[in-house]
Formats: structure tokens, C-alpha cells, sequence
């Protein structure tokens, strides 16, 4: 199912300030609100979507990675069980953007009673990753520690709230009597207490356990995303488990300059090469590839090499590589080699004369990008 654009769900232009994409967001919870709209779950997924657009469009951060790389760019890549915000995320977050108004604070807490489903917590781990490995994606493998429910624990329902997770209380709100529910202390929440367990098991029934975990990272991945698999978090007695959240940081390489999905390498040719005209090796992501400069090349000149750049991690295309060349000056000369150049200095030939076809460094720019 193809998601909805950030913007739209909130119904906000790409300009809108953060006092706009608050009230907009909040105008769509009060409407969408589970207690508004018992048992219908198309409001529960509006009520959802709006959270999951509000959570990243009210983080400078998360909305700059979403205003250059789209939904991937916040970890809601398909594959890797990204969006999806449960209700406990959406209540433990935004529940104070109803704070200090009034009743809606009691509102928003009585939150969506009993079918709220327990979550272990997430795990987040770092991952490191080379420019090769960014641009032709790479399977990674990932040593976890999680919390897992041990073998042979047993476990028996919470007698303080029969099973349920929740103590449900009736309070006076400004909008009428509402249901306030708030979680077991006792079990909590899960509804679930532990009965028997092995000795090295905590309180909870839980061990930590070491384990690897494989990952494939799709090509053209960026500093700061954040990749999602369901399911991999920690374990919690009577829920779902967490999630484990991958968040990319890239290796800056020593001599391949990343910009967006193109490569960027400066290359210093010597005067002589410049004038004469050379075959090159210059490195690439791929390894190193010849190119050809041309007689009378200026320093500054650009050259292109199609598809040489990362892979788009929307499609399959690739971005190229850019060659700036840079004329390198000798420093130190021979006593030879600087009458030979005192012989030059007065030729027609050396004396610079940049016409119409030189074009000024802003108009290269434009371009090239
Ligand atoms: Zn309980």
C-alpha cells in the first residue's frame, strides 16, 4: 500500500511553521480519537497516520531527511516493517500536545482502553558503513542484546486486574464521563504475573540473550536513516516484542566525496598533462577506470562519468561521478626547467585568454547539478 505524503495527511503546504503542523495535527487527533470513534478502525488508522506524520514533521531533523529522501529517509521503507506506529508510541509521545488545555488532558489519557497491545521495548544499534557498501547495498550481520522470555517460565494472570493489564476507573470531564483506564502496577500491564521460573530469570521471567542478526541494507542509504525490523526488540511477558531500530552512519572515505547520489573526486593533473592532453586512472567506487583530459585543458573543468555514482534508493538508477580537474602548479623547479619557462613566458600561446567558451564557475554549477 503506498503511503500517503506527510504534508497531505496533515493537510499542511511544505511551508507550514511548527505551530501549524501542531494545531493541524492536533485537530485530526481530537477528531480521529479512539475514544470518539469506539470500534471503528478506519479512524484508529487516520488517528495513526496522522501521529506517524506529525512525529516527523515536528522534528527539524526527521522533516529535513523527509523533504530530501521521502518516506525511506525516515525508515519507513518498505521491507523493513517501517511507519506503523503502535497506540502506546502515539500516547507516550504526543499525549501532552493536549496538556494545560483544559479537559483534554483526562481526554487523551483515557486513551484506547483494553485494545492497547503491550510492546517490548526497542533496541537501536549503530551501523557503520563504507561508501561501496552505501552504494551496491550489503548484508550485514548485527550482535544484539535483547531481553527474551527464558524457557521454562510459566506464567499465571495478574489477580489484581484479572488478566486485563488495566485498572478502568469512570471520571468527570469537561466533554462528559469518560473511562480512564490506567495500567496494572502490579504486572505491568501485561496481565500476566510470572509463576515459575528458572533462577537465572529476572523478576519478569526475562534473560538477556546474545544473538546475530542479518540485515540487508539496500544501496543508497544516508547518514542518520533509520532502518526498522519488526519484531527484533526486546521481548516482554503477554506483548509483541520491540523493534530493532538500525541507524545508518556513514564512513567519510578518504578520496570519493559524496554528494546526494553523486561522487565528487578532485583531480590534480600536472601542467604539462593539462596542455598536452593525457590518459588518466582515477579511482571510482567500482575500482579505477581511465579517463582521457584533453590537450588544453583548464583547471576547474568538470567531467562526468555517467552512472558511476550511488544507487537510488528508490529505483535502480545510479547517480554519476564528477571529475573536477585542478591544474597542479609545480612549486620547485630545476635551474633547467626555469629557463625553459623563462623562454615561455613571453609566447602568445601562454598568455590567458579565456573566451565565450570558458564558462564562469556559477554557470558550471548550473550545469552539473
Ligand atoms: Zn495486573
Amino acid at each position: 500500500m503506498a503511503k500517503r505524503d506527510y504534508y497531505e495527511v496533515l493537510g499542511v503546504t511544505k511551508s507550514a511553521t511548527p505551530e501549524e503542523i501542531k494545531k493541524a495535527y492536533r485537530k485530526l487527533a481530537i477528531q480521529y480519537h479512539p475514544d470518539k470513534n469506539p470500534d471503528n478502525p478506519e479512524a484508529e488508522d487516520k488517528f495513526k497516520e496522522a501521529a506517524e506524520a506529525y512525529e516527523v514533521l515536528s522534528n527539524s531533523e526527521k522533516k529535513q531527511r523527509y523533504d530530501q529522501y521521502g518516506h525511506q529517509g525516515v525508515g519507513g521503507s518498505a521491507g523493513y516493517g517501517g511507519g506503523g506506529m503502535n497506540m502506546e508510541d502515539i500516547f507516550s509521545q504526543f499525549g501532552d500536545i493536549f496538556g494545560g488545555g483544559g479537559g483534554f488532558g483526562s481526554f487523551f489519557s483515557g486513551g484506547g482502553g483494553g485494545r492497547r497491545t503491550k510492546k517490548g521495548t526497542n533496541l537501536r544499534v549503530k551501523l557503520k558503513l563504507n561508501l561501496q557498501e552505501i552504494s551496491n547495498g550489503v548484508e550485514k550481520k548485527i550482535k544484539v542484546k535483547r531481553h527474551v522470555i527464558a524457557q521454562g517460565v510459566t506464567f499465571k494472570s495478574c489477580s489484581t486486574c484479572q488478566g486485563s493489564g488495566q485498572i478502568k476507573k469512570v471520571v468527570n470531564t469537561m466533554l462528559g464521563q469518560m473511562v480512564s483506564a490506567s495500567t496494572c502496577a502490579v504486572c505491568g500491564g501485561s496481565g500476566q504475573i510470572v509463576d515459575k521460573k528458572p533462577t537465572e530469570a529476572d523478576a519478569r521471567g526475562l534473560i538477556i540473550r546474545e544473538e546475530v542478526i542479518s540485515i540487508n541494507i539496500p544501496g543508497g542509504v544516508a547518514e542518520g536513516m533509520q532502518l526498522s525490523m519488526s519484531g527484533k526488540g526486546n521481548e516482554i511477558p503477554g506483548g509483541i516484542p520491540g523493534d530493532l531500530l538500525i541507524v545508518i552512519e556513514e564512513v567519510e572515505d578518504q578520496i570519493l566525496q559524496r554528494d546526494g547520489n553523486n561522487v565528487i573526486f578532485d583531480l590534480h593533473v600536472s601542467f604539462v598533462d593539462a596542455t598536452l592532453g593525457a590518459s588518466i586512472e582515477v579511482p571510482t567506487i567500482d575500482g579505477k577506470v581511465k579517463i582521457k583530459i584533453d590537450p588544453g585543458t583548464q583547471s576547474g573543468k568538470m567531467l562526468r562519468l555517467k552512472g558511476k555514482g550511488i544507487k537510488d534508493i528508490n529505483g535502480y538508477t545510479r547517480g554519476d561521478q564528477l571529475i573536477m580537474v585542478n591544474v597542479w602548479t609545480p612549486v620547485q623547479l630545476s635551474k633547467e626547467e626555469r629557463q625553459i619557462l623563462e623562454n615561455l613566458r613571453e609566447s602568445n600561446n601562454f598568455k590567458p585568454d579565456p573566451g565565450k567558451s570558458e564558462k564562469s564557475f556559477f554557470d558550471k554549477m548550473k550545469e552539473f547539478f
